[in-house]
């Protein structure tokens, strides 16, 4: 017998979906889907992101798409198994469109299509250089004057951006600019990436100096050169700035250090961008056709305005900008905000001998990094999870494959699991009068990423001290105003502090199109992040997507590149994808362009 029965199940369906697509039966097709379907496209079919939910969006999106995707050879994908749990038969899938090659998931329930992913994975004839296609590197035979790797790289060097314009310029050179110019790299895209800061890796080196990553290696892994198998679990920041300079370097990126992006405007008759960028103290003009934002989510201080914030003798940090505890010993410390960078900084500050008070003005979410890495993360990101046969990218194509408008019920499970096994530590947490939450409908980190981008503290060792009044906490406080020594809450109690660290989070990208275009630019395209919700900080209408993130804006030719490790990692192939298809003039028919509801 050659297929198990859920096997010929899967094959049969894909089979016919793929007949009806072929003959251009949308009815067809959507009749293979159950009335609850959802189908994320990543690229493949919306050259967007986007998912379809219900019936009728994956009728209309096929009526428009489907003449111009032209996919064919659905098939299972070799050597992937087909699994059946809870009532649903998963397979991994592949396809052609017109212009590229797909991957894919399904889940099928009742015998008919529940959940959809479908993914570009490489444009047909731009295939990128790799195992079986990688490059000679060395030239063999014999020529005249023939030129030797390190004479091509340097002539590149010296020619992009003055006697040769990138075709992408890409402001920010943190990890998110790094990935995606890595991923342009692979597909001969010429770009060239702006930073700031002096080197590559500084954004991590420059933050308070206790910082680890929060998340496991698993989950932080650049595309092309992972993590050696002895990379520690949680790196810290300085280490990962040090990959970060490596990776740039072997991965020969274009990469312009002490390099600032002044403005940029757009032409729409020349369909190209002007930007100025100062770099070294001279202005240089460059014109990109595609202008990514990569400069961080959180590169945006949200600094509060408090009363007598001048008068204040001591000194005043946001933490993006504090340095670390050192010169703090036996000194008084106040850090207003109780999120990861508040706990971090705080834990730090008591370590160093000063005396800490954290202010807690509304709740925050509290999960223990051991729980979070076993119940939360664990099962895709793990090294238990690669003893399964969950590598890295089968990791973020399951985590992709889930839409967004049920992530949050399988999150809720997850985080009552985190919240019975570590009852007794919440507990004695509140017991402090720590506010302490687990999402708007208690499903914990992963929806307050995903909706806000913060609200919590993966507990590394801080929420123990604040049980053990290590550090002091005041909470369900308000600042009402500084005095020349100290804050004064709206309680009337006095805290007298040498140091102040606002730990108030960061403002939302799109402010960096306001800076860097045109408060009009940054007002066309809306805000950045969020999946429209309607939770705290996540205004609706639903969008069910990251709103504005590597996809096409209301802004010809401007896109934004970010979020953490693994997004940037995964969601960059997607971007780096379109950017390919516009440079080689291949049709990128947008379906549902996301409309513009906020303005941050
Ligand atoms: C305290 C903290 C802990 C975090 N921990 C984790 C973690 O454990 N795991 C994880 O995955 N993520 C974590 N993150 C989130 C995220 O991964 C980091 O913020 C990361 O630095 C984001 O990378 P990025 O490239 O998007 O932005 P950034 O690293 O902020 O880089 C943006 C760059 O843009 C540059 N820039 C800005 N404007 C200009 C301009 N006009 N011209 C030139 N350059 C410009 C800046 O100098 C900066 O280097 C953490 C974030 C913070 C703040």
């Amino acid at each position: 017998m050659l297929d198990t029965a859920p096997e010929k199940r899967v094959r049969d369906l894909i089979d016919t979906f793929g007949r009806a697509l072929s003959a251009g039966d949308v009815e067809g097709a959507v009749s293979l889907f159950t009335e609850d379907c959802f189908w994320r496209d990543l690229v493949a079919f919306t050259w967007n992101i986007r998912t379809m939910e219900g019936r009728d969006q994956v009728r209309d999106m096929l009526a428009s798409q489907l003449a111009s995707t032209k996919p064919s050879n659905w098939a299972l994908a070799e050597g992937e198994a087909v699994t059946e749990r809870d009532g649903l038969t998963e397979a991994w899938i592949t396809f052609d469109t017109d212009v590229a090659h797909g991957y894919g998931h399904v889940r099928l329930k009742n015998g008919r299509i529940f959940t959809l992913l479908t993914t570009m994975v490489e444009l047909k004839g731009f295939e990128e250089p790799l195992g079986f296609a990688r490059s000679l590197g060395a030239k063999h035979g014999s020529g005249m004057d023939r030129k030797t790797w390190k004479e091509e790289r340097e002539e590149e060097l010296v020619e992009l951006g003055h006697t040769r314009q990138p075709y992408v310029l890409i402001v920010g050179g943190g990890q998110a600019g790094i990935i995606l110019a890595a991923r342009l790299r692979q597909l001969a895209v010429p770009t060239i990436i702006v930073e700031k800061n002096e080197r590559p890796g500084d954004s991590w080196r420059k933050r308070y100096k206790s910082l680890c990553l929060h998340d496991p290696v698993w989950y932080d892994h650049l595309p092309y050169i992972p993590f050696p198998a002895n990379w520690p679990i949680f790196s810290p920041k300085d280490k990962i700035g040090d990959w970060l300079e490596m990776y740039t370097k072997v991965m020969e990126l274009n990469y312009w250090g002490s390099s600032e992006c002044l403005g940029a405007a757009y032409d729409e008759s020349a369909k190209e961008w002007t930007a100025v960028v100062c770099r070294d103290g001279k202005d240089v003009t460059l014109r990109p056709k595609q202008l990514v934002l990569a400069t961080g989510m959180s590169g945006k201080p949200n600094m509060p305005n408090f009363p007598g914030m001048n008068r204040f003798r001591g000194e005043q940090h946001h933490s993006s900008r504090h340095p670390g505890p050192d010169a703090w010993r036996g000194r008084k410390a106040v850090v207003i905000g109780s999120n990861n960078s508040a706990h971090d900084i705080a834990a730090a500050l008591y370590e160093a001998g000063a005396d800490v008070t954290m202010v807690q003005r509304s709740s925050t979410h509290v999960v223990r990094s051991d729980t979070l890495m076993e119940l939360g993360l664990g099962p895709l990101y793990s090294e238990q999870a690669l003893k399964n046969g969950i590598t890295t990218d089968k990791a973020d194509l399951l985590y992709a494959s889930v839409p967004y408008r049920i992530l949050h019920e399988g999150q809720i499970r997850i985080s009552n699991a985190i919240r019975e096994r570590d009852a007794d530590f919440y507990k004695r947490l509140e017991a402090t009068g720590f506010m302490l939450d687990f999402g708007d409908d208690e499903s914990g980190i992963t929806m307050k990423y995903m909706r806000r981008g913060s609200g919590y503290y993966i507990d590394i060792g801080a929420s123990e001290l604040i049980i053990n009044g290590a550090i002091k906490l005041k909470s369900g406080a308000d600042v009402a105003e500084l005095t020349e020594d100290a804050v004064m809450l709206k309680d009337g109690t006095r805290l007298p502090a040498d140091l102040v660290v606002y730990a108030t989070g960061y403002g939302s990208m799109n402010g960096w199109a306001g800076d860097l275009i045109s408060q009009k630019v940054a007002d066309k395209v809306g805000k950045v992040w969020g999946l429209g919700s309607d939770t705290t900080k996540d205004p609706g209408p639903w969008e069910g997507e990251q709103r504005n993130m590597w996809k096409p804006t209301q802004q010809e030719a401007l896109w934004f590149q970010g979020g953490n490790l693994h997004q940037a990692r995964h969601y960059s192939q997607f971007l780096a994808l379109q950017l390919k298809a516009r440079m080689e003039g291949i049709a990128t028919p947008v379906y549902g362009l996301q409309e513009r509801h906020h303005l941050s």
